[in-house]
């Protein structure tokens, strides 16, 4: 069978009557007609092979489920106007008053907000586990436990997480599993068969990705997906997704078509300027850490080892990343430093601020790097033991060439000294 980036090129779609051409058409419309009345009772919104109402989805939007049920090797997909209305619609379809819920501590930062004010609304309670304890997680689970969120890696510090374990125990424990896949994309390593060959189908429930970044790649399209392979799950998401009427707008679907070609391309780039830069903030005294997964240093990179190293996901560009680099494996293009605790804040967000090739901005996923300083105390239910005590700082690298963006950071570095 043919690897991701060209299954994703060649992907069939069914064009008009004599007209086929690279990308697939942008169908626009609230309104669909029926033939007859009768058509009109006849025909399901459930069913994927015809058309009701544009909200239920249209041709455009259904080649662009078809195709992340590709690149995530899913087998159902529900789109929603943002990554974080992804994350929600998961909550609000599958949790009811009494469930809990049990979140990473290194959550995507407003996944936790939902819960903390909006859902214990409801009567839905969350605790806050350790990503790098299993035992800590399977200490948190109580026969109120429906879900479980994962991200592999972390938001901002970017621990990878012992992914294959954490699955298993909570199937094990019949608790529902979803995992935010935005860092992986489907292309680090494949969210339903984690361990293709040793442990063939061990995978999460569901997977939620915010397509904002890699699969957008332009930094101007919100959106975000919900894939599962499971019919039932599916049918419960898809009928919570109906009733609260979530869909995205057909030119936003078009410019994620258009990007999907070349993501596994994108991905490999951000991913080989990422190492390069990561390795070289190594050397540099002002940083007392620098968090990559495929650094051998960074929290989790064993794990990152096991799960990236053995993934069935196709793709060119494997030999971007030489050992010296932290091994064949792929990895998104998000590192993060911390900077030593005698730089005050203002220092760091001196530093940040003359930086001219990255720009300060949220997300990541365009071909323009950016910058972010946290203050990863406030975040956090304690400060991480793996963790140096600093100013943590996440880059997050674009497409710029890797030279330029090095020289930027070795001239910003200059305000440390
Ligand atoms: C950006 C992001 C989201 C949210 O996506 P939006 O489209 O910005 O709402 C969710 N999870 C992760 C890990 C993200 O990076």
């Amino acid at each position: 069978m043919a690897q991701l980036p060209t299954t994703l090129i060649h992907h069939p779609y069914a064009p008009p009557q004599g007209f086929e051409a690279p990308q697939p058409g942008v169908f626009k419309a609230s309104t669909v007609f029926f033939p007859t009345v009768a058509a009109m009772r006849q025909r399901d919104w459930k069913n994927r092979s015809a058309y009701t109402y544009g909200l239920h989805g249209t041709p455009t939007t259904y080649v662009l489920e078809q195709r992340l049920c590709t690149l995530e090797g899913g087998l159902h997909c529900l789109l929603l106007p943002s990554g974080l209305a992804a994350l929600a619609l998961v909550a609000l379809s599958l949790l009811k008053a009494g469930d809990e819920v049990l979140l990473p501590d290194n959550a995507y930062g407003n996944n936790k907000p939902l819960f903390d004010a909006e859902f214990t609304h409801w009567g839905i309670t969350y605790q806050i586990y350790d990503p790098m304890d299993v035992a800590d997680l399977q200490a948190r689970i109580s026969e109120r436990t429906r879900l479980v969120w994962l991200e592999a890696a972390g938001s901002v510090t970017l621990e990878f997480p012992d992914l294959p374990a954490m699955v298993r125990l909570c199937k094990a424990r019949g608790v529902l599993t979803a995992l935010d896949n935005t860092w992986g994309a489907g292309l680090a390593f494949a969210p339903f068969d984690l361990l293709p060959t040793q442990e063939p189908g061990l995978g999460v429930d569901i997977s939620a990705h915010a397509l904002t970044k890699y699969p957008s790649g332009g930094g101007d399209v919100l959106m975000g997906s919900v894939i599962t392979r499971s019919p039932n799950l599916h049918q419960q998401l898809q009928a919570t997704h109906m009733r609260l009427g979530f869909n995205v707008a057909a030119n936003d679907a078009e410019a994620v078509l258009r990007a999907l070609p070349s993501m596994a391309l994108r991905y490999a780039a951000h991913d080989a300027a990422a190492r390069t830069l990561a390795q070289w903030c190594t050397q540099q005294p002002q940083f007392v850490q620098v968090l990559h997964p495929a650094l051998p240093t960074s929290p989790g990179h064993a794990h990152w080892r096991v799960v990236c190293q053995s993934a069935a996901v196709g793709g060119q560009a494997d030999g971007a990343n030489s050992d010296a680099n932290g091994g064949a494996g792929r990895a998104a293009g998000l590192f993060s430093v911390v900077i030593a605790p005698e730089y005050s804040q203002r220092q760091v967000d001196a530093f940040c601020e003359s930086l001219q090739l990255f720009r300060i901005g949220w997300s990541w996923g365009g071909p323009v790097s950016l910058v972010v300083p946290y203050k990863l105390a406030s975040m956090r239910t304690r400060w991480p033991a793996h963790i140096s005590r600093g100013t943590v700082v996440r880059f997050a690298i674009g497409l710029e060439s890797v030279a330029d963006l090095q020289a930027d950071l070795a001239q910003a570095l200059r305000t440390l000294q």
